[in-house]
């Protein structure tokens, strides 16, 4: 149960993510990774979980963090405090790909499949109109409804991953 995370291919990598660290579990879930996250865990839950569906814990506690390691749970310890160097530190630690791509994306809300519109007329109405002349790829969240498209939001989030694929290949998020 313990050791590395190079033996799995990234694509079956499941994590659990406990409630300090949100932000990174909507960015688990973007990056197409299954990910499971509230609020509300209590470190008890977040063990269960991780122990009953092979998930990986990233957590910012020492604490929950050895614990983990004791009872032969995978974890990874979030120790930067940005976006830019979480993401760096959790791709070197866990082996997580920093790349997008829509059709692996999860909600970032509810962990639910994206899957793309086959007619983007499907979701006219719940689109602003600028962006529904302008894009021609429409994604929905198969759980919540949310719909998706590669906007500027979407180029921003690239843009973000690719300075974390820069940082961690300089070694440069560590304390
Ligand atoms: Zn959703």
């Amino acid at each position: 149960m313990s050791g590395g995370a190079s033996g799995l291919k990234s694509e079956g990598k499941k994590f659990v993510v406990d409630s300090m660290l949100g932000n990174l579990a909507k960015w688990l879930r973007i990056m197409g990774y299954d990910t499971l996250y509230s609020r509300v865990y209590s470190d008890w839950q977040i063990l269960r979980v991780a122990r009953s569906s092979g998930r990986i814990i990233v957590t910012r506690d020492r604490g929950l963090y050895w614990r983990a390691r004791k009872l032969g749970l995978r974890a990874v310890l979030i120790e930067s405090l940005n976006t830019v160097e979480r993401l760096a530190e959790l791709s070197s630690k866990a082996g997580v790909r920093l790349e997008l791509n829509p059709s692996r994306s999860r909600c970032p809300l509810c962990n639910g499949n994206l899957v793309e519109v086959k007619d983007k007329a499907l979701v006219k109405d719940r689109v602003p109109e600028g962006s529904y002349n302008s894009v021609d790829r429409f994604f929905v969240c198969d759980r919540c409804g949310k719909v998706y498209w590669e906007g500027s939001h979407w180029r921003n989030m690239k843009k973000t991953l690719e300075e974390a694929a820069k940082l961690k290949r300089s070694g440069g998020f560590m304390l």
